[in-house]
């Protein structure tokens, strides 16, 4: 099932630090900067986000925020979704879903391949299948759905 992003903005709420505005050129274009690579970027508000990202009230209240997040209704959106870094545009938190045999979902795995749970057997079992793979970029998303669904979990 390709991932669908809801929007949902956790990603992007501790980016502060990370995506800073380094200086404006025009009313509405930003020279950003990723600072873990000190890549510098262009990014020019959208045209039709403008007035969202002109609201400065919810980012002040939100400082450790990604400086071009804003609420749009339920949603919390990127206001630069068009120019935004490679690395943004990329991400995925949710490559799969991880459900118990019974069907409970009790994890997810992003798409940098990172497990998220507070279940300790299916802790274990990951644990135990990356520490004996020296590098997490070796394994595929198949092959750990594989693994996974060998021992009886579903991934979907
Ligand atoms: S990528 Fe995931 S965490 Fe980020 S906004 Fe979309 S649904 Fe939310
Ligand atoms: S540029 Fe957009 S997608 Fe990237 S961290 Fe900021 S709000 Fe999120």
């Amino acid at each position: 099932m390709p991932f669908e992003c809801s929007c949902c903005g956790s990603c992007c709420m501790y980016l502060g630090d990370y995506i800073v505005i380094e200086r404006q050129t025009a009313p509405f274009v930003f020279i950003g900067c990723c600072v873990s690579t000190g890549t510098e970027f262009i990014a020019p508000i959208d045209e039709d986000k403008r007035e969202l990202f002109s609201d400065r009230s919810w980012i002040r209240d939100h400082p450790s925020a990604c400086p071009f997040l804003r609420p749009s209704g339920d949603m919390i959106i990127c206001t630069i979704h068009e120019s935004s870094p490679v690395q943004c545009k990329s991400y995925r938190c949710t490559a799969f879903r991880i459900s118990s045999p019974k069907g409970d979902v009790i994890g997810r795995v992003t798409g940098e391949l990172n497990l998220h749970t507070d279940d300790p057997k299916l802790r274990f079992a990951w644990d135990d299948l990356t520490t004996r793979i020296p590098g997490l970029q070796e394994i595929s998303e198949d092959m750990l759905r594989r693994f996974l669904e060998d021992r009886g979990y579903l991934c979907v």
